[in-house]
């Protein structure tokens, strides 16, 4: 619990998370839990939607004891959260605050998808208090977006980040996805290029992985060499990663997080509570939570992946094969996995003689010999770009 106090009494300083679990279609390497817009065997709509939300909370408050819980984000993710009227927005947004304490200065963050943001839309979402937007560009070319399933175009991206400017948004963060099939090195720049040209105060970039249950997973294991997609390889996506890191930096961005970069000032506040291990409620299907009880435990809480499911669960009604969400108490040993690989994740890397009480100081000097680690002027290790590109096999290094 955090050792805020207000009249004596603490107060739990916690971020929000709701997931809009609706797209209007699947893109090819998605592998986050979406289903088409109304297909749903319930049909539950949209619409329906914010009630379960707002059961959720009402449960989660009783079971967790989140009453008057200070909360300093909430981030709106998907699935295509920009699908949603506004006045699901206000809805969702007018209960939280009835239920919680939301910070004046608090970061209210809706993923847009450039399709769906249209300037009403985005005026409609300024007007409830939502101050950040988070715009799913990945790519600026028509081919490279068409191959990953994306339905919007270069234009649409323009006109969603025009119409966040002329609705007052001055925090924007773009996506982009290094290694899509067809993205080229030249095409790989211009995205940067064109990213660049539209300002963004954040710039999140993720490299492409292919997971199981997606397009791109069939299409790689398509027997027919004729219908297989060619994809970048693992040498060229690392490079185009340095070009980004290379060019962001040299623009004035701060590389503050392996995939993420900001303008002084405009780190993602609800991304950094994750990585600092703050308190965070999910609320939806597929949604997490990271909580802590009176008592000291440490939970980490997902919820099932499944619409209907997830109904069921909030609703408490009596179903044949019920499914519970998942829930882990965490150890000890969790606990210092969590904070060494969350802590190497940001450019403030970890406090040095807290690391090497943590891990053997001989495996963390290989790694600085390797050029991995890099000790910082405050005295923190941290990972260098060639680390955060091989941070897997870091955190893989150090697990064994
Ligand atoms: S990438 Fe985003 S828009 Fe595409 S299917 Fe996944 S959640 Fe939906």
């Amino acid at each position: 619990m955090s050792k805020h106090k207000t009249n004596g009494k603490k107060i739990r300083q916690l971020s929000i998370y709701i997931h809009i679990p609706f797209c209007k279609s699947k893109c090819n390497y998605c592998s986050f839990y979406s289903i088409p817009i109304l297909k749903s065997e319930n049909n539950l709509l949209p619409k329906d939607y914010a009630d379960l939300l707002k059961k959720e909370i009402e449960i989660t408050i009783e079971r967790f004891a989140l009453s008057g819980s200070h909360i300093n984000s909430i981030y709106f993710g998907g699935g295509t959260p920009s699908i949603m009227q506004v006045q699901f927005f206000q809805n969702l947004l007018w209960f939280i605050n009835k239920n919680f304490l939301i910070a004046k200065t608090a970061e209210i963050t809706v993923e847009i998808n450039p399709e769906s943001g249209s300037f009403n839309k985005l005026s409609g979402l300024k007007s409830l208090g939502v101050n950040r937007l988070s715009i799913g560009a990945q790519s600026f070319n028509g081919n490279v977006l068409k191959t990953a399933g994306r339905i919007h175009n270069e234009k649409d991206i323009y006109n969603a980040a025009n119409n966040a400017k002329k609705a007052g948004f001055d925090n924007i963060s773009l996506d982009l996805i290094i290694g899509l099939p067809g993205q080229t090195e030249t095409i790989f720049y211009d995205d940067i290029m064109q990213t660049l040209a539209l300002e963004p105060r954040h710039i999140s970039a993720y490299m492409l992985s292919i997971e199981k249950n997606t397009k791109f997973y069939k299409t790689c294991n398509e027997k027919n060499k004729k219908n297989r997609l060619t994809f970048i390889s693992e040498e060229n996506t690392a490079k185009y990663y340095e070009i980004l890191c290379k060019l962001l930096v040299e623009n004035g961005y701060i590389h503050y997080e392996i995939s993420n970069f900001a303008k002084n000032g405009h780190e993602s506040r609800h991304n950094l509570n994750y990585w600092k291990r703050g308190q965070y409620l999910g609320l939806g299907p597929s949604a997490s939570s990271f909580l802590k009880t009176e008592d000291g435990k440490e939970i980490r809480k997902t919820n099932v992946p499944d619409l209907d499911k997830y109904a069921n669960n909030v609703l408490k009604k009596p179903v044949h094969k019920p499914e519970t969400d998942f829930m882990e108490i965490l150890t000890e040993k969790d606990k210092i996995n969590e904070e060494i690989f969350l802590s190497l994740r940001t450019n403030l890397g970890i406090n040095a003689k807290r690391l090497t009480e943590l891990v053997n100081p001989d495996i963390i000097n290989s790694f600085i010999e390797e050029g991995l680690m890099q000790i910082k002027g405050n005295g923190n290790i941290a990972l260098t770009l060639k680390g955060m590109l091989l941070s897997s096999e870091i955190f893989a290094r150090i697990m064994a």
